[in-house]
């Protein structure tokens, strides 16, 4: 007992019942110091849990928070507002946005304006959620990705073209107009279902080369023969 013991009070009956061990049988004594490789054994007939990640994706439940990603209308229009609200909603100060006019010649998103520039650092970012609550056109959104490891600082944060999702096939790549007679409002409602030829025609005249144009104008055609086959 040491010095500082002797000032202790002593023990009631239950409280030293906490401290002993349980009572060993002759059998249990004799087993005790090999008990440990009957776990071992036992688990050589249980299923395997072991994941082959890297070599297989591993399994992640549908709500997971992974890598962020800015998503498009069905015409390939950014849903991006630029207005920053994800910004001032991110605890961690991880997100940076610059809006910049969209003008007839360089309509990037329906409306006024749409994201320029869009940064997250993802040496800050905590995955809390809160930027894609705050989006008020479901722009942003998180994926599965969860794969963020870099050997550089900088490669951390990550840059528009980086999180923007790519042309899904239909799709015209921006700048072009809003569809003709629809609003944002529309657009945000989901009446939008890819893009017209009145669009395809624009980019045409100003960008021959664009890689988009092709697909685009077969999803416009399908639906013209769909009708002339009824
Ligand atoms: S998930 Fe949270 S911490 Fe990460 S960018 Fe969004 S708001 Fe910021
Ligand atoms: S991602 Fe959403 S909240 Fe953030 S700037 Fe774009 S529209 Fe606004």
């Amino acid at each position: 007992m040491s010095k500082s013991d002797k000032h202790l009070p002593p023990l009631g009956p239950d409280e030293e019942l906490l401290y002993e061990h349980d009572h060993r049988g002759p059998v249990s004594e004799f087993f005790a110091p090999v008990a440990g490789y009957g776990v071992t054994i036992t688990s050589f007939f249980r299923p395997t849990v072991t994941e082959q990640y890297p070599f297989e994706g591993p399994f992640v439940q549908p709500r997971f928070h992974g890598r962020h990603q800015l998503n498009r209308y069905a015409d390939g229009l950014e849903k991006c507002i630029g207005c920053e609200l994800c910004a001032w909603a991110c605890p961690a100060d991880a997100i940076l946005v610059e809006a910049h006019s969209n003008t007839p010649d360089a309509q990037y998103s329906p409306g006024e304006r749409y994201g320029a520039v869009y940064q997250i650092n993802y040496l800050r970012c905590i995955f809390c959620g809160f930027c894609i609550e705050a989006c008020p056109t479901r722009a942003l959104t998180m994926g599965h990705n969860f794969e963020l490891s870099e050997y550089r600082r900088e490669a951390e944060i990550y840059e528009k073209h980086q999180l923007l999702v790519p042309l899904a096939d239909g799709m015209l790549a921006p700048p072009h107009p809003m569809v003709e007679g629809m609003s944002d409002d529309d657009y945000y409602k989901g009446e939008v279902t890819g893009p017209t030829q009145r669009q395809i025609d624009w980019v045409r005249e100003r960008r021959p080369e664009d890689s988009s144009l092709q697909s685009a104008q077969q999803a416009v055609a399908q639906p013209v023969e769909q009708e002339a086959a009824r």
